[in-house]
């Protein structure tokens, strides 16, 4: 058996990879495969239909939302909002809390001015900045809620921050119960929690949209793919299908409030296990230290090497963190499940004894 460990493209139950399967081979026994129907058919605007739906159920959302797959995954997000968003003369705020919020800033500029509600990058992003400056006049505030790099989550989220809340949630969606409803626009890519790589969820709020005075090409228009309820062009079939299949696993584990349970589990696990032995380094503050990610260092780069050849001769993938920070990351998705996360800490522990 393999545990996978994976940050994204990641972990997906193994009921999905069946039904996925048999989609490829034989669609709702149509004699086609999902892959050569048109998105125009009664079978494939079913499968988009239902998907929305989902999302609405799962997440509680209320009518002023709207659900929308589209292309291009979240780094097309870093652009997209603030194209859709910001006047070039009107200012935005971000959180700078790691390599995803970085990248979102980065591609904001293009659009108009950006001011920094808070930042980490003092301590190399291993905390999350708690008092954030936010002028009233800020077009929205922007935090990625779970930075899959440096391994932090928010977990008291900045609701009363009193603008438009915006949040990249790719690493994190559908893992913990939130007020989804509090937030103008939500967007994550598939390939963490939700499914395959190639689709993009978002989920915003009408109120926020129509008020820039830029023209807007019309793949990048929110307002025109609502009309079009998320058919504007060919949507990506085989991804929508996954999370279709993802969120129907979800609700069929009782939703978003079980799963949160388990997660929390997993990480407290993973946590415990690791502050117990000093083998292994935290960097991140333990008030911010993610649910999904867990990211640690061991000093010494032979004992690193030796560890992850141990990892590897025991099934387990995944491990090896981010480039940009090294050491590992262990990634507790959704799909991974309490036994994988207790195999790899087992190891950890007869590691520990045997080189402590
Ligand atoms: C993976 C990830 C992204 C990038 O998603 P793409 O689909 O590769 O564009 C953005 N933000 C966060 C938080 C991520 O984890």
């Amino acid at each position: 058996m393999m545990h996978n460990f994976n940050a994204g493209p990641a972990i997906l139950p193994e009921e999905v990879f069946n039904a996925a399967s048999q989609a490829i081979l034989n669609f709702n026994d149509s004699g086609l495969s999902i892959l050569e129907i048109g998105h125009r058919t009664n079978a494939f605007e079913a499968v988009m239909a239902e998907t929305r739906q989902l999302i609405r159920e799962l997440m509680q959302l209320d009518n002023d939302h709207e659900v929308l797959l589209l292309h291009g995954g979240a780094t097309t997000q870093f652009m997209q909002i603030p194209m859709n968003v910001l006047n070039e003369n009107e200012t935005a705020a971000y959180t700078e809390t790691g390599t995803w919020s970085g990248k979102a800033i980065k591609e904001a500029k293009h659009f108009g001015e950006i001011a920094i509600a808070g930042s980490s990058k003092d301590k190399n992003y291993t905390y999350l900045p708690k008092q954030l400056s936010i002028s009233p006049a800020a077009k929205y505030l922007h935090i990625t809620t779970n930075e899959t790099i440096a391994g932090t989550q928010w977990h008291a989220l900045p609701y009363d921050c009193g603008v438009p809340l915006i949040a990249d949630m790719s690493s994190d969606i559908l893992s913990r119960q939130l007020d989804f409803n509090q937030f103008d626009l939500i967007y994550a890519s598939a390939q963490k929690n939700l499914g395959a790589a190639g689709v993009n969820l978002v989920v915003v709020n009408q109120h926020l949209l129509g008020k820039v005075s830029r023209k807007i090409p019309t793949i990048l228009d929110y307002r025109k793919h609502i009309e079009a309820e998320s058919m504007l062009n060919t949507p990506p079939v085989f991804a929508i299908y996954v999370v279709l299949l993802m969120l129907r696993w979800v609700k069929n584990k009782g939703g978003i409030a079980p799963l949160e349970k388990m997660n929390m589990a997993k990480a407290d696990l993973m946590y415990r296990t690791l502050d117990s032995l000093p083998i292994f380094q935290l960097s991140v503050a333990k008030e911010d230290r993610s649910l999904m990610n867990a990211v640690f260092t061991i000093d010494h780069k032979e004992l690193e090497k030796e560890f992850l050849s141990v990892c590897t001769q025991h099934g387990i993938v995944g491990i090896k963190g981010h480039r940009s920070v090294g050491g590992f990351r262990i990634s507790m998705y959704n799909a991974l499940s309490l036994e994988s996360v207790k195999a790899i800490t087992d190891l950890m522990i007869d590691f520990a004894n045997k080189k402590g």
